[in-house]
């Protein structure tokens, strides 16, 4: 058990309450601000962004639009329509324009995509990013694919290429690497699948954590969006806003086949983006800027990897093996989850997720976001005393009774 004060007791509940209102995701920072300014947070741990990305992103922003005045043109004037904005992304890209899709954030593609192309049958992976199953249409039949507890929640490639052929769905979706749990398939076991998988009429895979995950030693990035001209059935969806660090502009593509493009357009969004999520999106296949975001990207990969390499050293939890920029652990010593977020964020400032309503998983589980250097010290020095305080006072309780 954890232990509370009276007055923590009251944060703790109001918590509670915060977390019911923003149903399958957590409340963000600026709710926090406003209706628990007792909380002071110190390091925001939930949210999975390189903040390496942000720094760089604000230097050029100021640089090029705040300090030149360009601001009002980002203020006064639409942004490019849609078109013109996969224009923008398709060279950089290597990809034909006619098979993009710009966003508002990812979670419209998935929606629209969802809401367009899904007819019958859907099978999600679970744990997963709630939004795959609760965007679908009503009537529309989800089949849950239970990742294995005892295999890290990892997927079994050919289990699961038995399991789409036996049920059939028409849209299948894999988030590569995996949200909350951030286990990777390799491309070679995602292009088996592509194979063998050929009659289902939609293979979403959902690219959102791709720039932190990597296949050689030098970190190079791996992804399918170049796959989609010769699988017309395979839709790629990508965030800008974990590994850009930049969710507050909403960017977000999707690779699909043309006629999809075509038929999303004639329905609607036309200036979906906004004039930031421009001015990023210009940003993202400016070469500079590429080379120096990618150094940045494997300076936070290699960060993260020695995070993850402390945590494992810490008692009583269980690190679950990530390739993107969290992790998820496992309370194994009888914490409820909720409780030690609770305790982390009042004792320590640090907001981290709890999983308690995550489907699939069973047990106490918490998400961490890998942050900069100095933060994943704090964050670790934390969460040992956090740890082994909760045991010391268990102990004193023995005692007493
Ligand atoms: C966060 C997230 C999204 C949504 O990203 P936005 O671009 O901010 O809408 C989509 N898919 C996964 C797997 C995510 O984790």
């Amino acid at each position: 058990m954890m232990k509370f004060t009276d007055e923590e007791l009251i944060v703790v509940k109001k918590l509670e309450i915060l977390k019911n209102e923003a149903g399958s995701h957590s409340p963000g920072i600026f709710t926090f601000r406003q209706k628990l300014p007792e909380v002071e947070i110190k390091i925001d741990a939930c949210f999975l962004s390189n903040p390496y990305a942000t720094d760089l992103f604000i230097e050029y922003f100021n640089k090029e639009i705040l300090e030149t005045g360009r601001i009002r043109d980002l203020l006064e004037c639409y942004p490019s329509q849609n078109g013109v904005i996969a224009e923008i992304l398709a060279d950089f890209l290597a990809i034909n324009p006619q098979h993009i899709f710009i966003g508002n954030g990812a979670i419209e593609i998935i929606q629209a995509v969802i809401h367009n192309f899904t007819e019958k049958k859907i099978m999600i992976n679970i744990p997963t990013f709630s939004s795959y199953y609760e965007y679908v249409k009503e009537g529309v039949e989800v089949i849950y694919n239970e990742l294995s507890k005892a295999e890290d929640y990892s997927l079994d490639v050919d289990r699961y290429i038995a399991k789409v052929k036996f049920y059939r769905p028409d849209t299948i979706v894999l988030i590569n690497p995996n949200n909350p749990n951030g286990a990777y398939t390799r491309i070679v076991d995602v292009q088996r699948i592509l194979d063998e998988l050929w009659f289902v009429k939609n293979i979403i895979v959902d690219e959102s954590f791709i720039h932190f995950a990597y296949e050689s030693q030098s970190y190079q990035l791996v992804s399918l969006s170049n796959l989609v001209a010769e699988n017309p059935n395979l839709i790629v969806i990508k965030s800008m806003s974990k590994d850009f660090g930049v969710a507050g502009i909403r960017a977000g593509y999707g690779i699909m086949k043309q006629e999809y493009v075509q038929q999303l357009l004639s329905r609607g969004y036309l200036w979906n983006s906004n004039g930031l999520a421009e001015y990023f999106f210009r940003l993202y296949t400016r070469s500079d800027f590429a080379m120096r975001y990618d150094i940045l990207r494997v300076k936070y990969i290699v960060e993260t990897l020695e995070f993850i390499k402390e945590l494992r050293q810490l008692p009583y939890i269980k690190v679950y093996p990530s390739m993107a920029n969290f992790v998820l652990i496992e309370l194994t010593n009888g914490i409820m989850a909720s409780d030690f977020v609770a305790k982390l964020l009042i004792s320590y400032g640090i907001y981290i997720r709890t999983c308690d309503d995550k489907i699939g998983l069973e047990g106490q589980f918490i998400r961490l976001a890998s942050r900069s250097r100095t933060e994943n010290n704090y964050i670790i020095n934390s969460l040992r005393c956090c740890l082994e305080m909760n045991v010391v006072l268990d102990l004193i309780d023995e005692k007493a009774i």
